[in-house]
């Protein structure tokens, strides 16, 4: 298949991995900033390739892992109403909210439906004016842009019967945040292929030149992903902290304006908390005073929560920010499975747990490969 099979050849793949072995005289720490390079380079093992100077750590790129709970709990409220239809992608609906998840709310008689485009929730809203329609935007850079047009169609139409609950992440910040961090062991970053077509790579050059670490964006093929390493692992042994593009392919410097412009219209930066990890200054999206209306969780009248408890037992926040790995969580696939979940990396596709789960269980546990 074109644009698939060259970047899964094993030959490129050997060579590049002899590349990076013939390159490196240093330890060196990396991290992905996205769950799809995570699950590929778990799945084709491709850390396992490298030389044991690399480690490779797996930073908060799972939009679903990093929804705060109190999100999930607004959803779920939303949900159970008799006069709501909640839309939402279906990765969130097994994301454990502080008593229950969405599903539950789906077995129990809740009108829960699983949507590929927030358009379609729009097109709900037109077709049930009886009903409201509740979208739940999660996601970083990359889906924000459909989001935001959702709502302006929603505006341009008219429709009093559409709200979204917003959770947008900005990646830049998060970057930012691991970087400050005093246990920050992060030298080099892979950045994701993704986000970068919507937002470019230019906001990444302050942050490569401030805190002096190599930011290749990347993509997720394994070709892409051992090139990006290569990259990295280069510029480290050079002494260089520069932003490179390894996603040439797909991502323009710039990235895409008409994309950039319509999540300017509708959503403003916002201070955003991340679940596990906590609140990140102007790390998120929210949507701007005319669009407001839009805002479920301003339209509707939600109960007053204390702070949300995740499970004590969770390191996901851990986990997130590249302190620990899956497996040195003492409940990988003991207590926390993807069928019973403890925490947000467990639950979605994008999740660092779920990736060791579904392709290194049991070669690995408990900290036993580092
Ligand atoms: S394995 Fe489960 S309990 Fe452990 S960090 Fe991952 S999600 Fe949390």
């Amino acid at each position: 298949m074109k644009f698939v099979d060259e970047y899964r050849d094993p030959d490129a793949a050997r060579k590049l991995t002899r590349a990076i072995h013939h390159v490196i005289t240093k330890p060196w720490t990396l991290m992905e900033v996205c769950g799809g390079q995570t699950h590929n380079i778990v799945k084709f093992g491709l850390d396992e390739l490298l030389p044991p100077e690399v480690t490779l750590l797996h930073g908060p790129g799972c939009p679903v892992c990093v929804t705060p709970i109190e999100k999930i709990d607004a959803a779920i409220d939303l949900a159970s109403r008799p006069d709501v239809i909640f839309c939402s992608f279906g990765d969130m609906l097994r994301v454990p909210g502080t008593d229950r998840d969405l599903l539950s709310v789906k077995a129990a008689g809740g009108d829960v439906r699983i949507v590929y485009s927030p358009l379609d929730a729009v097109r709900l809203a037109r077709e049930h004016p009886q009903k409201q329609i509740v979208f739940f935007a999660v996601g970083f850079e990359t889906t924000a842009p459909a989001n935001a047009m959702a709502v302006y169609q929603a505006r341009r139409q008219d429709l009093r019967n559409f709200t979204i609950i917003v959770s947008h992440v900005l990646v830049p910040p998060a970057l930012e945040a691991i970087l400050s961090s005093p246990k920050c062991r992060v030298q080099g970053f892979l950045a994701a292929g993704h986000v970068c077509t919507v937002m470019g790579f230019t906001e990444y050059v302050p942050i490569a030149a401030r805190y002096h670490v190599p930011i290749v964006v990347t993509g997720f093929e394994p070709f892409d992903l051992l090139q990006g390493i290569y990259m990295c692992v280069k510029q480290l042994e050079e002494g260089r902290a520069e932003v490179e593009n390894q996603y040439s392919r797909v991502v323009a410097e710039r990235g895409n304006r008409p994309a950039q412009q319509i999540v300017a219209e509708v959503f403003e930066v916002v201070d955003r908390n991340w679940r596990g990890i906590g609140e990140i200054g102007r790390s998120g999206l929210g949507l701007k005073p005319e669009y407001r209306v839009f805002d479920a969780e301003q339209r509707f009248t939600l109960p007053r929560r204390g702070p949300a408890a995740e499970s004590s037992e969770c390191l996901s926040g851990l986990v997130l920010q590249g302190l620990v790995r899956p497996p040195d969580c003492r409940s990988f696939a003991v207590r926390c499975t993807p069928e019973r979940p403890l925490g947000a990396t467990m639950v979605s596709s994008e999740g660092a747990c779920a990736a060791y789960y579904r392709h290194r269980r049991g070669t690995e546990r408990h900290g036993e490969r580092h």
